[in-house]
């Protein structure tokens, strides 16, 4: 057999650190990065006697997160104990959640291909991050707890998902309604958004799932599709040997290529799943999740259909505005500001996007951004009142970039304005045809020559020329 003769069974646990200012049930701080141990405090070290305290924060950004994704939020849930022993977690247990969690049901909504796509997911729960543990040279290790203890949402996706690249899709999806809903900034590289891969195959047409692996260490969206993919051929490969699948935990290793077994997984039992006694139950009320859903931002797939709608934007360059909320906000600025649609969609995305290495900056708030929204619609109507070529204004916009000045400035101090001033390129047409007398009887048996004298009189306008103009003239001078 080969790989297209087995179905792939795909289901995502993902993690997302909450961007709370404390941690989950303590007070130090939940900022990513620090020197090591310097974000810590007696509860998050698991120290004997501390007791833990809910963040409502991160409770807050659950039920947004819930809400957004279309899940039913519990009105009341608890918390549980889940035991491990690792040097990360000092309390030998981490507080989670099992048979209650925030969250149930839900989807994730985006598009594949183009076309609208859902996955289903089977809950969202609350629980605390471990610290790190950091293998250095000579089989020494450190531990880092400034991680301990801060929140994160466990989004738990049905095993609904088909391929490596419908995966990818999800996560980026999981990412830009985490982004949208500003509970988090989905970092991938810095881990605040992780993302664990169950993946198994079984014979199309089979009913009973194939025993699964799960993969870990996937930091990027590349990095899911290419682990995802390279274990669904190992899988199957083993499969057509007549072997079985382990279940297990597999590592993608990015540099090789491949995924490495570290551990046979754990069943839930393993774990010694409890009710936290020194938790009270959570209670949410009808009235939050009223006001809650009412503070909703639009969310991506909203915004992607206000944008596609009648006269809008092709779904290509929808998709991409969409992607991230400063994307989106900083297009609907340039709008707001008077630019028309579809030219201000190229210019974010073909000029603003190719100089932007982080998008955050792209804030419309951010005093340092290079050009800003209504400057953009400034240059955009430049262009749209013919002052402007295409050709010109991208020049401007290259310089408004780098020197932060505005395009009418710009446009007044260098000179740049378009000539269309019919007269004067009247007068330089005339000159440049009586210049090139044989050239100017072969354009009649020769069409192609009218390029030659459209270069050579946009060359005399300094490039400023109008092009349609100086066709138009041209043409009528030479009679072709
Ligand atoms: P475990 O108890 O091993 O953690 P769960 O039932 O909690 O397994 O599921 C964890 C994730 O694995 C979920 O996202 C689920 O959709 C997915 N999953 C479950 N069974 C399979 C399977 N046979 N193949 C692929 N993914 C699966
Ligand atoms: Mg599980």
């Amino acid at each position: 057999m080969s790989v297209a003769d087995y179905e792939v069974v795909i289901g995502l646990e993902v993690h997302v650190q909450l961007a709370t200012r404390s941690k989950i049930f303590s007070w130090s701080s939940a900022a990513f990065g620090g020197e090591p141990n310097t974000h810590t405090d007696p509860v998050c070290l698991g120290l004997p006697g501390t007791l833990p305290v809910l963040n409502r924060a991160a409770v807050d950004s659950a039920v947004r997160l819930g809400l957004a994704a279309g899940c039913t939020i519990r009105r009341r849930c608890r918390f549980a104990r889940k035991h491990f022993f690792y040097p990360d977690l000092p309390k030998g247990f981490q507080i989670s959640q099992f048979d209650e969690p925030i969250c149930d049901g839900g989807a994730i909504k985006f598009r594949l291909h183009g076309e609208p796509h859902e996955v289903a997911l089977t809950r969202i729960h609350l629980e605390e991050d471990t610290g790190k543990n950091i293998h250095a040279a000579a089989g020494v290790s450190f531990v880092d707890y400034n991680r301990a203890g801060v929140p994160l949402c466990e989004i738990v996706s049905e095993p609904n998902i088909r391929s490596a690249e419908e995966a990818a899709e999800y996560v980026r999806a999981v990412r830009s309604l985490v982004r949208y809903l500003g509970i988090g900034d989905g970092n991938m590289e810095e881990g605040s958004l992780r993302c664990d891969a169950n993946v198994s195959l079984r014979v199309r047409g089979a009913a009973a799932y194939g025993t699964k692996a799960e993969i870990k260490n996937m930091n990027s969206f590349k990095n899911v599709r290419d682990a995802i993919e390279h274990e669904v051929k190992r899988q199957a490969t083993l499969l057509d040997r007549g072997e079985r699948v382990a279940q297990e935990t597999r590592l993608w290793d990015p540099a090789r290529g491949v995924t490495q077994s570290m551990r046979s997984k754990e069943s839930a039992h393993d774990y010694r799943y409890f009710p936290e006694p020194d938790l009270p139950p959570l209670v949410v009320t009808e009235q939050q999740l009223t006001d809650f859903r009412a503070a909703l931002p639009e969310l991506p797939e909203d915004r992607f259909a206000r944008y596609t709608g009648p006269g809008g934007l092709t779904p290509q360059d929808a998709g991409v505005l969409i992607a991230d909320h400063e994307i989106a906000g900083y297009f609907d600025a340039v709008v707001a500001a008077g630019a028309p649609p579809k030219r201000a969609a190229n210019w974010v995305i073909n000029e603003v996007l190719a100089r932007v290495s982080h998008i955050p900056d792209l804030a419309f708030d951010n005093p340092g951004l290079e050009v800003g929204p209504s400057a953009l619609a400034e240059l955009i109507n430049l262009i749209e009142d013919g002052t402007l070529s295409g050709k010109l204004a991208k020049d401007v916009f290259a310089r408004m970039w780098t020197e932060r000045r505005t395009a009418g400035d710009l446009v007044k101090a260098e000179g740049l304005a378009q000539v269309s001033d019919g007269a004067a390129l009247e007068e330089i047409c005339k000159r440049i045809v009586a210049a090139h007398p044989e050239e100017a009887a072969r354009v009649q048996s020769s069409p192609k020559l009218i390029g030659f004298f459209v270069g050579a009189v946009m060359k005399e306008t300094g490039g400023k020329g109008n092009p349609k103009a100086i066709n138009d003239i041209l043409k009528r001078l030479l009679g072709s």
